[in-house]
């Protein structure tokens, strides 16, 4: 069997935009009852730190030190659920995050608490502009707000041009190489999201295959029907002409997570 059993994407209540049922428990039976052997819970930091109103206001992003007012108040929050997801690691759960950029390229987290967590996915899910600027001042400030993510110690990048789609814009193609070409130095996994709008497409898909990227099989659970079904990520494998025999040269494993150079550093 190809080793899509672990799923490296996924929310609990703890994201707003989770759909109950979605506690730790659910999931796990659900995991259970799909055959997965793990799955890595990756709730958003915006959220372990804002207000509702606030986290989709998004004006941490406008301006880094929105998020630095409120970071020290907002770590007891990260700081519990790191501890939780801790206590579940022997039962295959992984402890991660999902995290946005501001601007200003830093990280919506603490930089040494993002070291404690076994998984870091870097997101763009919303930028200035994001409906009214030109299309070409957007896909500038969106390239340079993807490579500050991938500057950073993240293990994956998430639904890499999944704004556009968002926002109704058409999707820049001609900004894959640049993307796929640092990530591949970076040497950052990117992932293949089946939520929502599907992202990214096949062409992505064969470029990071083409620069030696693993590719992470990621649900982006928020509905607990989501978990481990990689239906859509297989057809984009096979359209791109990957045998099911080849998958597992392809595919984001436990022990790739364990080579990206931000494991490799004492984490103190
Ligand atoms: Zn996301
Ligand atoms: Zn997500």
């Amino acid at each position: 069997m190809p080793p899509l059993d672990f799923d490296w994407h996924v929310h609990t209540e703890r994201s707003y935009c989770s759909e109950p049922p979605l506690s730790i428990d659910d999931l796990r039976r659900e995991a259970e009852r799909k055959g997965l052997i793990g799955f890595a819970i990756t709730d958003h930091t915006a959220h372990l730190h804002f207000p509702e109103d606030r986290a989709w206001r998004y004006e941490f992003i406008e301006d880094y030190a929105v998020f630095e007012e409120v970071r020290e108040q907002g770590n007891p929050r990260i700081e519990e659920y790191l501890e939780r997801l801790r206590s579940l690691r022997g039962n295959g759960i992984l402890a991660g995050i999902e995290v946005e950029a501001a601007v200003s390229g830093e990280l919506i987290v603490d930089d040494d608490l993002a070291r404690e967590f076994d998984v870091v996915i870097g997101a763009v899910h919303w930028l200035p502009g994001y409906k009214d600027a030109p299309q070409e001042e957007f896909e500038e400030l969106f390239l340079r707000n993807t490579l500050a993510l991938l500057d950073h110690d993240i293990d994956i990048l998430a639904h890499p041009t999944r704004i556009f789609r968002r926002a109704e814009r058409p999707i820049p193609t001609h900004l894959y190489e640049p993307i796929v070409r640092r990530a591949a130095e970076r040497g950052i996994s990117i992932e293949l999201n089946s939520h929502s709008q599907k992202d990214p497409d096949a062409d992505f898909a064969r470029l990071c295959i083409e620069h030696g990227i693993k590719i992470a099989m990621s649900s982006d659970t928020h509905n607990i029907r989501e978990l481990g079904d990689f239906s859509h990520q297989r057809s984009i494998l096979r359209k791109i002409g990957i045998a099911d025999s080849d998958l597992d040269k392809h595919v984001f494993t436990l022990d790739d997570l364990l080579s990206n150079p931000r494991h490799r550093r004492p984490s103190k």
